[in-house]
């Protein structure tokens, strides 16, 4: 313990020539934090330190505090929207936009015809009627807000009817029961958990109710004995009964799915044509923008939700109405495919595919070659996959491989199929391809040797 004494003092290391670096780049008071951090971490398990090792410490302990935990990661795993890897990657032109807005002044409320104050509503509105043919419409941060304004605003204190087949939780914790408690609406159970007629909701509707929550599935699939009544039978009861129906739509495909040989995913065209008096779903998953939450339908209501005053609370920031605006842009002339990843990735030809994997076979000299399924992920089409070609090594412990990769700078996250490493060019953006290649070559060098 006595040598812990000798440890030296923090002025005598911040006059070193080795601590200017150090003082530059990240400020007196972090350096002298740091200095203290190792210092007591020295003295706590009674280990002794020179000047320079101490320093040496420091120094990456201020890296570590001075670094990004968000990092851009490669995603090989074959799932284009993965909810853990950030969901949609952003198309170039919304990059652009969004860093245009950023840099500067703009009129996010400022109505600049009259010079006075104006909506930041107004910014995303337009594009979204236009291109959905709603009355009005809305953006909050994320759906599960979107659906929890909905029902504050018109359902608290008041029934809303439910289907046991919908009884959803979507990944991190979002259950639509607990989002029906926390807006105050009152939840009433109808249908079993694998069928729901007409009649569940026409007996439910003998007793006034206020709304009729409608939600997809999202991530998961009832099979077997199943039925649910179609959309217009529920909307044109609900409407009989003076009940307004709101679809929670969750992914919001505004392309058709089954143009790609995936099943029909729902649409948000398809709910409104319907009849459905609302409709939500999120900015970042088959729309293929920045996080948020997209409501639809008809005016009178998106006034009233407007001006509740938890709107205030879930409101969209300028990036996120620039991101949004702007993709909607790609849908509304015909380019979405070209230009939203989300859609290049979904529309990417076997052909091209089963190219790239077997360049990759090349260029690293090893692995193999097999046919597979990418995933859609993102809380829709549950279990569809398109079929896609995959690189696959057959390695003795595949998963201190996977994190040998995960540690790497971009990390690489792959998956892991009946003990083999899987590598999905589907979902491999094109400017990262080239790093993808280096780094897992290079990773496979050191494993081999
Ligand atoms: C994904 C999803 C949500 C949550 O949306 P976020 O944008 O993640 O908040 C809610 N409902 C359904 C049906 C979903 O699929």
């Amino acid at each position: 313990m006595t040598e812990a004494m000798h440890l030296p003092s923090i002025d005598s290391l911040l006059q070193l020539e080795n601590s200017i670096p150090l003082l530059e780049s990240f400020g007196h008071e972090l350096v002298v934090d740091a200095f203290r951090q190792i210092e007591d971490e020295k003295r706590r398990s009674g280990k002794t330190g020179t000047a320079e090792q101490i320093i040496e410490e420091s120094k990456n302990l201020l890296l570590d505090w001075t670094t990004p935990t968000l990092v851009p990661v490669i995603n090989a795993s074959g799932v284009i929207l993965h909810t853990n890897l950030g969901r949609a990657p952003l198309s170039e032109t919304t990059y652009q936009e969004m860093k245009n807005i950023a840099v500067s002044f703009n009129n996010l409320e400022y109505d600049l015809e009259i010079g006075k104050r104006g909506k930041r509503s107004v910014h995303a509105e337009q594009i979204l009627t236009r291109l959905t043919g709603a009355e009005s419409a809305y953006v909050v941060n994320n759906n599960a807000a979107a659906v929890l304004l909905v029902l504050t605003t018109l359902a608290q204190r008041k029934k809303v009817l439910v289907s046991r087949t919908q009884m959803v939780e979507i990944g991190g914790g979002f259950r639509i029961p607990d989002v029906m408690r926390q807006s105050g609406a009152k939840l009433v159970e109808i249908g079993t958990t694998n069928r729901l007629h007409l009649y569940d909701y026409e007996n439910a509707l003998q007793e006034p109710a206020a709304m009729v929550l409608c939600a997809h599935h999202s991530n998961f699939k009832i099979v077997g004995f199943t039925s649910e009544p179609s959309l217009e039978e529920i909307c044109a009861l609900a409407h009989r009964k003076g009940a307004l129906v709101f679809h929670d739509l969750g992914s919001g495909a505004l392309l058709d799915t089954a143009q790609y040989g995936l099943p029909h995913e729902p649409m948000v065209q398809e709910s409104l044509k319907a009849g459905v008096d609302l409709v939500s779903f999120s900015g970042d998953k088959l729309l293929g923008g920045p996080q948020a939450g997209i409501i639809l339908g008809k005016k009178e209501l998106l006034d009233k939700i407007t001006k509740h005053p938890l709107a205030r609370a879930l409101r969209p920031d300028k990036l996120c109405l620039a991101g949004i605006s702007t993709t909607l842009f790609s849908y509304l002339t015909g380019k979405a495919e070209k230009e939203i990843p989300v859609w290049q990735m979904i529309s990417l030809s076997t052909t091209i595919i089963h190219q790239r994997a077997k360049q990759w076979k090349e260029v690293l000299g090893c692995g193999d070659i097999i046919e597979g399924r990418s995933m859609i992920g993102g809380g829709s089409l549950p279990d569809e996959s398109l079929p896609t070609t995959l690189l696959v090594f057959e390695l003795n412990k595949p998963d201190k491989f996977l994190k040998i990769l995960r540690e790497q700078n971009p990390p690489i996250i792959a998956r892991i199929e009946n003990g083999c490493v899987l590598f999905d060019p589907r979902t491999i953006l094109p400017h990262q391809e080239s790093c993808f290649l280096e780094i897992l070559k290079q990773v496979l060098s050191d494993w081999n040797s």
